[in-house]
């Protein structure tokens, strides 16, 4: 059965990789931008070629920055009157400020909090209100194997994803008897622009610590969040699946 899903950060990246995935299963997909498009799009602006969104394995795409909760607000009324209300959401949208504690200012602590996990707090809580009503609804939290293990410089970042666990699981606890649910995926090393600027030096050695000897596409992280959007996951909740390769083991 087709759904609507919402994918925040869905312009590049494994939020791209996500969306594109659940197009192609047949899914009527929206996902936000910042202002800067989503490749092969249409959208609700100017610009983005409103005709055909959502249709024929093409993207729906909305402009929201998840700090912001006019714009998530705006985001969601506009894919509601497009696609119909957000049954699937994909908090994915993310940012690193990497530094080490002691050199690590308020700002780049607090921005990164408010990205990561307050952003996830709003569209979750936006999205909460039609799921009810709907009695049924998916919520996926892109966290990371740094939540639970800890990452050396990133104190902001660790704290963010590891709050994500909380989130889902109170959700879980709260929205569970309304066929909702919500869990967490967490990947590890993923080549994106976010790992782009790894040195050689430092990928090599990141390989050498993952016990499948690479990073991994962003396809590979879509495929487990399509699948716990799908009804095979309904008894799934307040799981953190790890994609990293093995690197998390234990956590
Ligand atoms: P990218 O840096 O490639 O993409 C990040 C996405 O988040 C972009 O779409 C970006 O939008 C969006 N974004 C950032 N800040 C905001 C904001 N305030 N409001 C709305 N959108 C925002 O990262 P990845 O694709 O690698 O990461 C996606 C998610 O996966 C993140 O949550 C990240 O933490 C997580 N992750 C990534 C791993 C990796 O190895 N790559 C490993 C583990 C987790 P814009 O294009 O406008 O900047």
């Amino acid at each position: 059965m087709a759904r609507t899903v919402l994918v925040t950060g869905g312009n590049r990246g494994i939020g791209l990789a996500i969306a594109q995935a659940f197009a192609k299963q047949g899914d009527r997909v929206a996902v936000t931008h910042r202002g800067g498009g989503v490749p092969g799009a249409g959208g609700a602006e100017p610009g983005f070629g409103a005709g055909g969104a959502g249709q024929h394995g093409s993207l729906f795409a909305v402009r929201a920055d998840v700090t912001d909760a006019a714009s998530i607000d705006a985001a969601f009324t506009a894919v509601e009157a497009e696609l119909g209300p957000v049954e699937v959401l994909v908090a994915n949208a993310g940012m690193t400020a990497d530094t080490l504690l002691l050199r690590m200012t308020e700002e780049q602590f607090t921005d990164v909090v408010d990205t990561n996990l307050t952003g996830a707090f709003r569209v979750a809580k936006r999205a909460s209100g039609k799921m009810l009503r709907a009695k049924w609804g998916r919520m996926i939290f892109i966290s990371s194997v740094v939540g639970l293990a800890g990452g050396a410089g990133q104190v902001n970042y660790a704290a963010s994803k590891a709050g994500l666990v909380g989130v889902a699981r109170s959700i879980t606890r709260e929205l569970g008897s309304r066929n909702i649910t919500a869990n967490v995926v967490a990947p590890g090393f993923i080549d994106t622009d976010m790992t782009a600027g790894l040195s050689d030096d430092r990928k090599a050695e990141i390989r050498k610590s993952i016990p499948a000897g690479r990073m991994a596409s962003p396809d590979e992280v879509a495929g487990v969040v399509t699948w716990l959007a799908s009804d095979s996951a309904g008894y799934v909740s307040g799981a953190v699946i790890p994609v990293d390769g093995g690197l998390g083991m234990g956590h």
